[in-house]
C-alpha cells in the first residue's frame, strides 16, 4: 500500500491498533507457540525454557531472561528493527485492520474516538462487574457449604444466578453493558457485600 508508507500515524491509531489486537494472537502470528500458562520461547535471545510471559491482560509481554518487554507494537518493532509507527502500520497491514490511515473526514474521526471511548468505558465496566461478581460468588460458595450460615438459603437461590451473570458479562460485554436493568443490579449486588456481615 503506497498511500500507507507516506501517511502519519496519530494517536487514536495506535489506540485502535492496540485495542483491536491481543498480544498473544500477534505473538503467535509471528511465529511464537504460546503455551497455556501464557509464556513463550522468546524471539529476542537464544531461550530454550520459555521466558517470554504474555500479561494476563494480553496486551503486553515481558522476557523475565533478557528483560525485554512492551505492547504489541514495541514486539514487532523489536522484532523486524523498525520504529513504532512503521511497526504500527505493519501490524495494520498484516492483520488487515480497519484503520484507514488517510483521508479521514473529521465526522469519521470523531465517531473513531466516540467508539474507542465507549470500548474503553466497557472495558472498565467488566473489571468492576467481574469484581464484584466475582467476591459475591465466592461468599455464596462459603455459605452453600455451612448449613448453619444465615446466607444458606440465598446462596441456594443465587449460585446459579451468579454464575450465569458471571458467563453474560464474558461473553456478552456489549450487550450486558448496554442493559441498564443489569448494570443497576451489579450495584445492588455491591451494596449487598458490604452489608454482608451486618
Ligand atoms: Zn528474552
Amino acid at each position: 500500500m503506497e498511500s500507507m508508507k507516506s501517511c502519519h500515524l496519530c494517536k487514536e491509531d495506535y489506540v485502535e491498533v492496540k485495542q483491536r489486537l491481543s498480544m498473544r494472537q500477534v505473538a503467535e502470528y509471528y511465529g511464537c507457540k504460546v503455551n497455556r500458562k501464557g509464556t513463550c520461547l522468546c524471539p529476542f535471545h537464544a531461550d530454550n525454557n520459555p521466558s517470554l510471559k504474555i500479561y494476563k491482560d494480553d496486551k503486553g509481554y515481558y522476557c523475565f531472561t533478557c528483560g525485554n518487554g512492551g505492547d504489541v507494537v514495541k514486539f514487532v518493532g523489536r522484532m523486524f528493527g523498525l520504529r513504532n509507527e512503521e511497526a504500527c502500520k505493519k501490524l495494520i497491514e498484516d492483520f488487515s485492520l480497519p484503520i484507514a490511515l488517510a483521508g479521514l473526514t473529521y465526522r469519521e474521526k470523531r465517531e473513531r474516538s466516540r467508539k474507542q471511548l465507549e470500548r474503553r468505558k466497557q472495558q472498565r465496566f467488566r473489571k468492576w462487574a467481574y469484581t464484584v461478581l466475582k467476591n459475591y460468588w465466592m461468599l455464596l460458595c462459603e455459605a452453600a457449604h455451612n448449613f448453619a450460615s444465615p446466607h444458606f438459603e440465598e446462596a441456594m437461590q443465587e449460585l446459579s444466578v451468579i454464575e450465569y451473570r458471571l458467563e453474560c458479562i464474558q461473553k456478552h460485554l456489549e450487550e450486558y453493558h448496554a442493559d441498564r436493568e443489569a448494570v443497576r443490579k451489579i450495584g445492588e449486588i455491591e451494596r449487598r457485600i458490604a452489608g454482608w456481615n451486618g
